[in-house]
């Protein structure tokens, strides 16, 4: 018979049927939770509901599978025995939260529901036992609130106007009599006020909901339970859960747990801390706290959070006590506990804890978000610190992260002379510089239009992060390091300012933002310095400055160079570009795309070769074109010395290099001294009903080969100077588009000939290799014919995506978009190498080419050869190299290391 499954998972006092590994199981935060207690850490008891048991309730039509109930049931007697108090009893009442925990953090994207227990009847047990009328309705308003807004109006279906939401509504009561009273802070509500609120609220939500708020203990937890199973499938979960690229049927679990209070008093507080700073790395206790009040105050951003220790001081709480100050014994067992977390889980933990009358309880810990270079140097310090291997450090930072190194910061000098518009707590380096937006829609719709933009809010919720995401910096007027804008922003690696409390007011209905009296409207221009707190007005120039001197990076970098199989080029056109690739790292050149070289003055040597009648006509104007593409290869060479350069012939059709508007074709005449009325009969001749399968690639070099012979001397003489000169250089020439064979037989003989006549001239020996770019499908599909002669191949994954599918690269914008958002594609396929078909042809190009040619040179330069996932790719199906732009080199050196490290544990496998 099969062994029953097990859903519910009990911890408290000292033991757990769980622990941390369990956390597919249990969810992040259910396995951490029963780790901690193993670890003989202050939690309070409670149990877990399993992510399968939620499954389970989404394939039973939303009821639990039998047995369930039961085994909640035992779990929290169990509870109550520990606790020596009784869920619902109205002599002495347990209270519980209850709170959503899928395998990955998500933060803020699910439901919590606090205080479940409190009744009608348990409220004057509670009140005789704490002597504490004030809190305890404090506490049953927040219930009120939280069950309303989680149970009764989302988990049932009801989407509010924005703004006009149960809990919005009865936020509005609070306003009310706090204006009514003229009293500043939720704080200074009384026992009274709050006694009079929770009647309000109840009234409110049996209007706006139809329905009463349950005065039954056992009606709000399993309200509670299967509330956060539906959040689950919630429009904030599913929005987030795209964005991040996380599966559906993960499921997420529920830790229903004793509530411990840190708002009854000054002998009460709550705080949230890293165990090692998440904006910089370094290895010291940073973290956030306040006395008297519950867990979400501190990330809510109604109250300024307090720092726990100096270190972890900012501008707008220098002034206020430290937790290590403030109740010094406490702090001490924190401190200790943070140190005992960071080594067992030898990763930075996110931490939560309440101290309750004197008492810590941790309620939580999990792996820490953090920016890209703390994720460098927390992990090059923990190998230093023994804690963890450099093969560890090397899985720590994902590749996007270094980003963050070579972020835009805003231009030192523009911004000495920018003007301030206010300061706040810097959440996410580098700068940003955008328009101002006030919702997170009208950032979507901007952003996804290429406009930059800053989303500016009072604070941010999780409804706001499709809106988050396009923004090019986020600024809030409120909230705390590690409120919700905060959280996100770091994880992504976004320039980001909350708690600005310089803006004293935003106006949602004249979209204007008020910053300590001067007035701003949505669309108008600001700049910010995340890494200092700094809002500007207008536009402030951005530099990238690049990783510089930083010592943690480069070691990192050496341990990805020392692991790695694939060599890493750059695509460059110019000597400029080609050292700032070295300078990040770049072996060599796997692309120069030499049409960009035709622009500028030399546009015109260009027309003049295209507007020729013959083949005279057009080597009169090559001939023109010949010293100076000699003199940017010879650069290029140069800049490079001795690495591989890939130099591609004319790829772009030519009416790319005709005007087509009026004004230009009258210039262009005049200009040539020829009729408008010739130049815009060539241009009609050269336009093309499918320019991008047309008339392109090689089979510009096959009707014109004397543009290939032009390209080719001009090599193989800036070669014959680089050598004359003692510069090492290694040509490599790679012709485009092929698709047989005897395509590149044709180009190949020309470029040979030259060659030939180049070194006979000069009486100089030089090496060079012919290639070609697997770019149409057919070519992948000939790669034996075509490695007959072809010395290396490079894939053309652009193109080669834009043929295999059919989707033009320039328009798949339209439909992509609804492609991916729909499932219909898991990517887009121009940023993602489609492995299941474009990868397909890849894997048989570079079989069939290494039949013919053992060890045939395989590179590609698309623009996937900088994308993380597609780099893996390469390495896994053999290549020798990625090129991608100069930027992305570091991404793609660590992204080669890491494919490296992600093979080595099936390997270990396949030896047992
Ligand atoms: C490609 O097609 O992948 C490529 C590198 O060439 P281009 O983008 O210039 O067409
Ligand atoms: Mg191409």
């Amino acid at each position: 018979m099969k062994a029953k499954r097990k859903y519910v998972y009990f911890f408290g006092g000292g033991k757990a049927d769980g622990n941390a590994k369990m956390k597919n199981l249990l969810g992040g935060k259910g396995a951490n939770i029963a780790e901690m207690v193993k670890l003989g850490m202050p939690v309070p008891p409670g149990f877990t509901l399993t992510t399968e048991a939620c499954n389970e309730f989404y394939a039973r039509k939303r009821k639990y599978p039998p047995g369930l109930k039961k085994e909640a049931d035992n779990c929290l007697a169990r509870v109550e025995k520990l606790m020596g108090t009784k869920f619902g009893d109205p002599k002495d009442p347990l209270l519980l939260s209850v709170r959503s925990g899928a395998r990955a953090s998500m933060p803020g994207m699910m439901e919590t529901v606090l205080n479940i227990g409190m009744t009608s009847k348990t409220i004057p047990t509670l009140i005789k036992k704490t002597g504490n009328p004030r809190f305890v309705y404090d506490a049953y308003r927040r219930l009120i609130a939280m069950y309303s807004d989680v149970v009764m109006e989302k988990a049932a279906g009801i989407e509010p106007e924005e703004g006009k939401g149960i809990r919005a509504q009865l936020e509005g009561l609070i306003g009310k009599i706090k204006k009514r009273k003229g009293y500043e802070t939720d704080l200074d509500l009384t026992a009274e006020d709050w006694k009079k609120l929770t009647v309000q609220f109840k009234k409110t939500v049996k209007k706006v909901l139809g329905k009463p708020f349950p005065d039954d203990p056992a009606k709000q937890l399993w309200g509670s339970i299967d509330a956060v199973f539906l959040s689950w499938f919630g429009k904030r979960a599913v929005s987030y859960r795209r964005i991040e690229g996380l599966p559906d049927d993960w499921g997420t679990a529920v830790s229903v747990q004793t509530m411990v209070f840190g708002n009854m008093g000054d002998d009460c507080a709550t705080g949230v801390a890293f165990t090692r700073n998440p904006a910089t790395g370094d290895n010291n206790f940073y973290g956030e706290w306040l006395i008297n009040a519950q867990g979400e105050d501190v990330v809510a951003g109604i109250r300024t959070p307090f720092a726990i220790n100096e270190v972890s001081k900012v501008v707008t709480n220098k002034h206020l006590p430290t937790l290590e100050k403030h109740m010094p014994k406490l702090y001490k067992q924190l401190d200790a506990i943070r140190h005992k977390l960071d080594t067992h889980y030898t990763d930075m933990q996110d931490i939560e804890f309440t101290v309750q009358n004197d008492i810590l309880y941790m309620l939580q810990t999990r792996v820490g978000k953090r920016n890209g270079p703390a994720a460098i140097k927390m992990a090059v310090d923990m190998v230093k610190e023994r804690l963890i291997s450099k093969e560890t450090a090397l899985t720590r930072v994902r590749p996007e992260q270094l980003d963050e190194l070579l972020h835009p910061m805003l231009d030192v000098k523009a911004e000495k002379l920018a003007k301030k518009l206010g300061v706040g707590l810097p959440a996410g380096p580098g700068g940003g510089v955008g328009r101002i937006v006030l919702t997170a829609d009208r950032a979507e719709e901007l952003g996804e239009k290429g406009e930059n933009v800053i989303l500016v809010r009072e604070e941010t919720s999780p409804e706001d992060v499709h809106g988050m995401k396009p923004s090019q910096a986020i600024l809030t007027s409120k909230g705390g390091m590690t409120s919700h804008a905060a959280l996100v922003a770091r994880g992504w690696g976004k320039c980001c300012i909350v708690g600005c409390s310089d803006i004293s007011h935003i106006d949602m209905k004249k979209k204007t933002i008020n910053f300590n009296g001067k007035v701003l409207k949505e669309g108008d221009w600001i700049s910010m310095n995340g890494t200092k707190g700094v809002v500007y007005d207008g536009k402030v120039s951005l530099k990238i400055t690049g990783p510089g001197k930083n010592p943690s990076y480069k070691k990192l970098m050496t341990w990805a160079d020392e692991i790695r199989r694939l060599k890493v080029r750059t695509n460059a056109d110019t000597p400029e570009d080609a050292k700032v690739a070295i300078s990040l790292g770049a072996e060599g050149i796997g692309l120069t795309r030499t049409e960009h070289m035709f622009f500028g003055d030399r546009i015109w040597a260009m027309r003049e070769m295209i507007m020729a009648e013959d083949t005279k006509g057009r080597e009169k104007a090559l001939a023109k074109l010949l010293p100076m593409q000699r003199k940017d290869f010879y650069g290029i060479f140069k800049a490079m010395n001795g690495r591989p350069v890939t130099i591609r012939l004319l790829d772009p059709p030519l009416h790319e290099f005709v005007p087509h508007e009026k004004a230009s074709q009258k210039e262009m005449a005049a200009r040539l001294g020829i009729t408008v009325k010739a130049v815009a009969a060539k241009t009609d001749f050269l336009s093309e009903f499918n320019p991008m399968l047309g008339h392109r690639g090689c089979r510009l070099g096959i009707t014109y080969p004397e543009i290939t012979a032009m390209q080719a001397r001009a090599i193989f003489e800036a070669v014959v100077k680089c050598k004359k000169g003692k510069i090492r250089v290694s040509p490599e020439i790679m012709v485009p588009l092929v698709g047989t064979a005897q395509e590149f037989k044709d180009q190949k003989a020309i470029i040979d000939r030259v060659a030939k006549e180049v070194m006979k001239k000069a009486k100089v020996k030089f090496k060079y290799m012919v290639g070609t770019m697997i770019e149409v499908p057919r070519a992948a599909l000939a790669a034996d014919r075509i490695a007959q002669d072809a010395e290396f191949f490079s894939f053309g994954t652009n193109d080669l995506t834009q043929m295999t599918f059919g989707y033009s690269r320039d328009d798949a914008g339209t439909f992509l978009p609804d492609y991916v958002q729909k499932k219909i594609l898991p990517d887009d396929p121009f940023q993602s190498i489609d492995q299941a078909g474009v990868g397909e042809l890849m894997e048989l190009g570079v079989k069939r080419g290494r039949s013919i040619r053992k060890g045939l040179k395989i590179g590609i330069c698309g623009e996937h050869g900088g994308e993380p996932s597609s780099v893996g790719f390469c390495h896994r199906i053999g290549l020798d190299y990625v090129s991608c732009s100069p930027f992305r080199v570091p991404i793609a050196r660590l992204a080669a290391a890491q494919a490296v490290l992600a093979e080595r544990p099936s390997k270990r496998k396949k030896k047992r």
